[in-house]
């Protein structure tokens, strides 16, 4: 249920209306507009009706959710776009966002050279694997604790906030020392224990689309996040498994205006996973930017050919200027700037 606010109700209202939201064992979520008070109720709905919130002092109306998702729909929100704001680089509305780096960490040369490219390029934040999820066991999982180490020096160095992922529960403690933003896996959409666990940790997330999931379920991922009062959530497309096989994934483009009605979340695109190629990663990050991203996240790496995994498809940091340029003009058409120096 959503409970609307006249625009001359009062903070004490809201809080009334908090109140007898919570006493039935729902959820209150309020979001306050320029104009009006939006409280999202969310729990059993039947409780909720017997409330009788309608003619409540304050209340202008109650209405109906019609979605699954509740707290990411758009609805909620009255068409307001959730704009987040990540150490002083905004994303979301008009803001575009460049998250750059590599795949993973893998040395302290490897990371602050890209991270010094990003940087010199116009990236807004700094990505790269500490924790990876790799199809293979046998394959290199990632530094750990000591691509924390050096995640956290490059953001000392550069200034630039950390995107970084995490797999498991278990390294929430030491992820949330230097991650401004958590990303989760396309393989981890689907984990509800640890998407709960980054929402009560109230931190940024990046929660990436599964390898075939659809959008509604996306969104119900997001939304468990959401439920513990951590609005601070954007999405990622970063392909989906289809019959082609000419490339890793196939990036759905489509997903983005679509995203774009169902929600008022940031929608971030990933070509570098979606591509697996880096000659198909320009492109699609041109494409997504023109067709209304809130954000692209690529992969650069200073020597992609030696790079431990995913090198096919990264970037090379020496050429991420130009890329950038190119992806800022993308944007523009679509009508967003992009913060160059915070
Ligand atoms: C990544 O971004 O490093 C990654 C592994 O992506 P995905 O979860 O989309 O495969
Ligand atoms: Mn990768």
């Amino acid at each position: 249920m959503m409970i609307v606010m006249k625009p001359t109700a009062s903070e004490e209202d809201v809080q009334a209306v908090i109140e007898r939201i919570e006493s039935v064992g729902a959820r209150a979520h309020p979001s306050r507009g320029d104009e009006v008070t939006v409280i999202g109720a969310v729990g059993d709905l039947e409780h909720i009706e017997r409330l009788e919130l309608q003619g409540s002092p304050g209340v202008d109306r109650v209405v109906r959710i019609l979605k699954p998702y509740k707290l990411a729909s758009k609805q909620v929100k009255q068409g307001q776009r959730t704009v987040l704001e990540i150490g002083g680089r905004k994303i979301g509305g008009d803001h575009f966002g460049l998250i750059a780096g590599p795949c993973t960490v893998e040395s302290r040369d490897q990371l602050l050279t890209a991270a010094d490219a990003v940087l010199a390029g116009g990236a807004t934040m700094l990505r790269g694997g500490a924790y990876k999820p790799r199809t293979s066991p046998y394959a290199f999982q990632g530094l750990g604790q000591e691509g924390l180490r050096l995640l956290a020096e490059a953001k000392e160095r550069t200034g630039l906030p950390i995107v970084t992922e995490l797999m498991d529960a278990r390294d929430l403690e030491p992820v949330l020392e230097v991650a401004d933003v958590i990303q989760l896996g396309a393989r981890n959409m689907q984990n509800y224990a640890l998407l709960s666990e980054v929402g009560r940790a109230g931190i940024p997330v990046l929660l990436k689309r599964g390898l075939s999931a659809t959008l509604e379920e996306l969104l119900m991922a997001s939304e468990y996040i959401l439920k513990e009062g951590n609005e601070s959530v954007m999405l990622c497309e970063r392909g989906i498994r289809t019959f082609e096989t000419a490339y890793r994934f196939t990036l759905d483009l489509t997903a983005i205006p679509v995203l774009k009605e169902l929600t008022h979340l940031p929608v971030v695109v990933d070509p570098s996973h979606a591509a697996g190629r880096r000659d198909l990663v320009e492109p699609l990050s041109l494409a997504a930017a023109a067709a209304g991203a809130d954000g692209i996240i690529v992969e650069v790496h200073p020597d992609p050919e030696q790079a431990i995994c995913d090198g096919p498809q990264q970037l090379y940091s020496d050429d991420f200027s130009r890329y950038a340029n190119q992806v800022r003009a993308a944007a523009a058409v679509a009508g967003k700037a992009v913060l160059v120096d915070a």
